[in-house]
């Protein structure tokens, strides 16, 4: 090719290449929207039929069961969304007040969020370019220079407060290299808590992500793969903590026929059966959205195969990610910025967005500790997810 590609040329192709997958239909395309027939309204039926809207009844059971099969967690406790989860796993992994956690800054808010819920402190790390999960290497290093152990705890040299937990995120469905983040845990005495929420029908070497850990977190929220309209769960193997988790869902009421007696400070988070009756019927679908969303995202590779300037995120290896969210990656110094891109696609009726704003940036966590985070900086300015709902994947 001779000289320059020009910023319009860059749009003008990129955009023929989403249109050759989603066919040449003008009309607006979002960015991932939830799928249900009949099976859900026959179960919601059911359900208020049956008069057990709320926390008791077989809807809760039958949509635990179901996870736990298809994840092959031995244990699932359903909570009302994925935030409530993840506050919840912090809870039980033994994070305390005053301690610090752990987490990426390229997540959605909500899991420092979580992390703050719980009296603690978010310490952002460093995400890598491939796939945007947490930089195992550069976070090994980083703890080797700014922590010491003290009586079987990590801390903070610059803080002197504890470090309890790490809680990476596979970002957009692609497994973050769990196998290092055990690695670190193991070496510096951390709990390990794995923010799933985007990645259910995601493996990483045959093993499903959210099982690696003390407990792993699922969001069912309107735009994750399935959805309860709100809703989370938490995967455990460890049936005591599991059991805790469920007892403080639950305003760790003890079982009596009668008497009200509760034995801690509990969470009323436990998931209603209305939501779980949607849960129930979902999962049912979800081989298939899995199946469409494949063959989505192997589209898009063929599309955006050899264009040069933007990169298509596929599996990492060894992976089988659920392909939730594509993403395009725009060349670091390219002819096209991602504003551009974003107004131009959505200008085309292709509804597109952002990566987050790094967690770091915003004013609530800006005086957070953190290491340096230039990778996931310079992400910001290059990321930015296509249509993605697995409908699609019979449109092109
Ligand atoms: C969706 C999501 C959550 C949980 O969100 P809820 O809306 O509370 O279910 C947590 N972390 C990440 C990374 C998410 O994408």
């Amino acid at each position: 090719m001779s000289g320059p590609i020009t910023s319009h040329t860059m749009i003008a192709n990129i955009l023929s290449r989403i249109r050759t997958v989603l066919g040449p239909c003008n009309e607006f395309t979002p960015l991932h929207i939830p799928i249900f027939d009949n099976r859900e309204v026959e179960l919601l039926s059911e359900c208020v039929e049956s008069n057990f809207v709320s926390s008791v009844g077989p809807f809760v059971d039958r949509f635990e069961k179901a996870l736990a099969v298809f994840t092959g967690a031995n244990r699932v406790v359903l909570c009302v969304n994925g935030t409530s989860a993840l506050h919840l796993a912090l809870r039980v992994a033994g994070v305390a007040p005053g301690d610090e956690v752990l987490i990426p800054s390229l997540t959605f808010v909500a899991t420092a969020n979580a992390v703050s819920y719980a009296g603690a402190v978010p310490h952002f790390v460093e995400c890598e370019e491939g796939h945007f999960g947490v930089d195992v290497a550069k976070v090994e290093i980083y703890l080797t220079e700014h922590t010491e152990p003290r009586g079987g705890d990590l801390y903070n040299r610059g803080t002197g407060r504890r470090i309890k937990a790490l809680v990476p995120m596979h970002v957009f469905g692609h497994p973050v290299d769990i196998e290092g983040c055990q690695r670190v845990c193991k070496r510096f005495g951390l709990a390990l808590v794995e923010d799933a929420a985007e990645s259910l029908g995601s493996w990483y070497h045959g093993r499903h992500t959210g099982t690696f850990g003390v407990c792993g977190v699922l969001s069912f929220n309107g735009n994750k793969i399935i959805t309860t309209g709100g809703g989370g769960a938490i995967l455990f193997s460890d049936e005591e903590l599991a059991a805790r988790a469920r007892h403080l869902s639950t305003t760790a009421k003890r079982p009596h026929r009668w008497e009200f007696f509760h034995d801690a400070i509990g969470y009323n988070y436990r998931m209603p059966a209305l939501n779980a009756a949607l849960g129930v019927a979902q999962m049912e679908k979800l081989p298939k959205f899995l199946d469409q969303k494949r063959r989505l995202a192997e589209r898009y590779a063929e599309a955006f195969a050899g264009l040069e300037g933007v990169r298509f995120v596929t599996e990492p290896d060894g992976c089988r990610s659920n392909y939730w969210l594509n993403t395009l990656v725009l060349d670091a110094n390219g002819p096209v910025t991602r504003d551009e891109l974003l107004a131009a696609t959505n200008d085309a009726n292709i509804m597109t967005r952002p990566v987050w704003v790094p967690l770091h940036k915003l004013p609530m966590y800006a005086d957070c500790p953190r290491m340096e985070l230039s990778v996931t900086e310079a992400l910001e300015r290059r990321i930015v997810n296509i249509p993605s709902s697995a409908y699609l994947a019979e449109n092109a």
